[in-house]
């Protein structure tokens, strides 16, 4: 399957590949810890920067301000798409200028926007937060118009408390900003430990995956793979979550990471492999969609060294009689270069027992086409920072299209991630793409809510499947 390197024409085409994703890094960090709505950067950024600051100094010397915005909807809905994006970029302006060179604005996925701020007393702390709501006092132009949002703020001080402490400096900010909002416009809360004891205990990630192991808080939910030339669905992937009594749904992004650190990533996979695999061989599932979908799992990078997790999914397949050749594992290049022959030997091991292997989250800003030929692969899943944009973007096209050659040449199946709109999905269909994925076609669902949702037809209603998404 690999392909011959004394094929001059391909190893021109690699290297042109390898040459544009280096060039693409940069701009692919940029877009990965940039919000592109905003402009400001994104939660995985903040995250990393809290992180390290939170690490280096004892004690900490930065504060998190949430600044919300209760009329943001409101306006918003009464703008066309020039004047939002003047807003954007004006509300981009005034805040940035109220922040020292140390200092980061960012947006949370909610819309709320954080500032991570070097002020770490109280009396400084208000101050502060009072300045970044000011910047919202005076109206905003747009044209003839004007605009005046409105702002309420909150602020927790960061704590060295150890694992886990930016997420629950976070979360504190989180706490104090819902109280803030209650009081209402121009309002200033403070998170104190007071109120962490109010709410319910903080949020601790470690004992959450250990109650849910053993409470069968895991959940499995799917998304679609969808096969673009025909609409057809073709399988699914298999999304962790967990259910979290008073919490609701915890995203694998939050859990994973810990479950990792914490090595409770074995039992909770162990878990995810035994509620997956017999999904295979689902009987309403068949019914609705056909007796060959396919099941995607995702493995991570510290799975790969437990010696008998091949043997381990193999016979987990085996007990619920299950076809091997309808399960693929998912896995990152990232835990593929870890350490590439403990995973070629993994791969090799779930290949020769008609396991299919997937390389996962393709072009996420790291990517090397030297390996891709040399392993032994049967998909490449574009990973969604390619594929969002791609209509406007035509540097992100040229990459995806010599991918997509490529692939065609090493006879490996694509699948294109993060399809969010139909812009996205008929520049897709234009270049020949087989496969994707994306909220565009349907969200991760629990099987009951996929059985009800999804059409047994299929996600798109005709061959113009650009316009007839459903
Ligand atoms: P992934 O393997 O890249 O999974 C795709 C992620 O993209 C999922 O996030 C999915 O909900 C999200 N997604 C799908 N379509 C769209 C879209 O159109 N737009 C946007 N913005 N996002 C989209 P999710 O479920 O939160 O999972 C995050 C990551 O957690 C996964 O990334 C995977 O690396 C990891 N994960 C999930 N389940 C498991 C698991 O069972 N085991 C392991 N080891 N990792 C898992
Ligand atoms: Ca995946
Ligand atoms: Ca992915």
């Amino acid at each position: 399957m690999s392909a011959q390197s004394d094929d001059p024409d391909l190893q021109g085409l690699l290297d042109t590949v390898n040459d544009l994703l280096a060039l693409m890094d940069q701009a692919l960090h940029d877009q990965k810890y940039t919000d592109t709505d905003t402009g400001f950067a994104n939660a995985d950024y903040l995250e990393e920067q809290l992180e390290r600051r939170l690490d280096s100094a004892e004690p900490p010397d930065l504060s998190l301000i949430l600044l919300g915005i209760p009329n943001w909807t409101l306006v918003f809905e009464t703008l066309d798409a020039r004047e939002t994006r003047q807003l954007k970029m004006a509300l981009r302006q005034r805040l940035q200028r109220s922040l020292a060179h140390d200092e980061l604005a960012a947006t949370l996925p909610d819309g709320t926007l954080a500032f991570m701020v070097s002020q770490v007393t109280e009396p400084k702390l208000r101050l502060r937060a009072q300045h970044i709501m000011n910047a919202l006092e005076d109206p905003f132009s747009l044209g003839e118009r004007q605009v005046w949002l409105s702002a309420v703020a909150a602020a927790a001080l960061g704590q060295p408390d150890g694992p886990g402490s930016t997420h629950r400096l976070i979360q504190s900010a989180r706490a104090a900003l819902a109280e803030s909002r209650q009081k209402g416009t121009g309002s200033f809360v403070l998170f104190e430990d007071t109120m962490r004891a109010q709410r319910h205990g903080r949020l601790d990630i470690e004992q959450t995956i250990r109650t849910a192991l053993r409470q069968g808080w895991q959940a499995s939910f799917l998304q679609p793979l969808v096969d673009l030339q025909t609409g057809a669905i073709a399988g699914f992937e298999v999304l962790s979550r967990i259910h979290h009594p008073e919490r609701g749904v915890i995203s694998p992004s939050v859990y994973v990471p810990v479950a990792e650190r914490t090595g409770l990533i074995r039992p909770l996979s162990e878990q995810m492999l035994r509620q997956a695999i017999p999904m295979l061989e689902d009987e309403s599932l068949k019914a609705h969609f056909g007796e060959r979908f396919s099941l995607g799992v995702n493995l991570s990078p510290t799975q790969l060294h437990d010696p008998h997790l091949a043997d381990h999914i193999l016979q987990i397949l085996k007990w619920e009689n299950a076809d091997p050749s309808r399960l693929k594992i998912e896995l990152t290049e990232t835990a593929v270069m870890a350490d590439p022959n403990v995973a070629i030997h993994l791969i090799h091991r779930l290949r020769k027992h008609g396991v299919a292997i997937a390389l996962d989250d393709f072009g996420s800003g790291y990517s090397s086409l030297a390996y891709i030929r040399n392993l032994p692969l049967d998909q490449l899943k574009i990973d969604r920072s390619l594929v969002s944009g791609v209509d406007y973007d035509s540097e992100k096209r040229a990459i995806l299209e010599m991918i997509l050659t490529l692939c065609e040449r090493l006879k490996l199946d694509v699948v294109a991630e993060g399809i969010e709109n139909e812009a996205e999905l008929s520049c897709l269909l234009g270049m020949g793409a087989h496969y994707g994925q994306g909220f565009l076609f349907s969200r991760p669902l629990a099987v009951a809510d996929l059985l009800e949702q999804l059409p047994a037809t299929g996600l798109l209603r005709s061959a113009d499947a650009g316009e007839s998404v459903r």
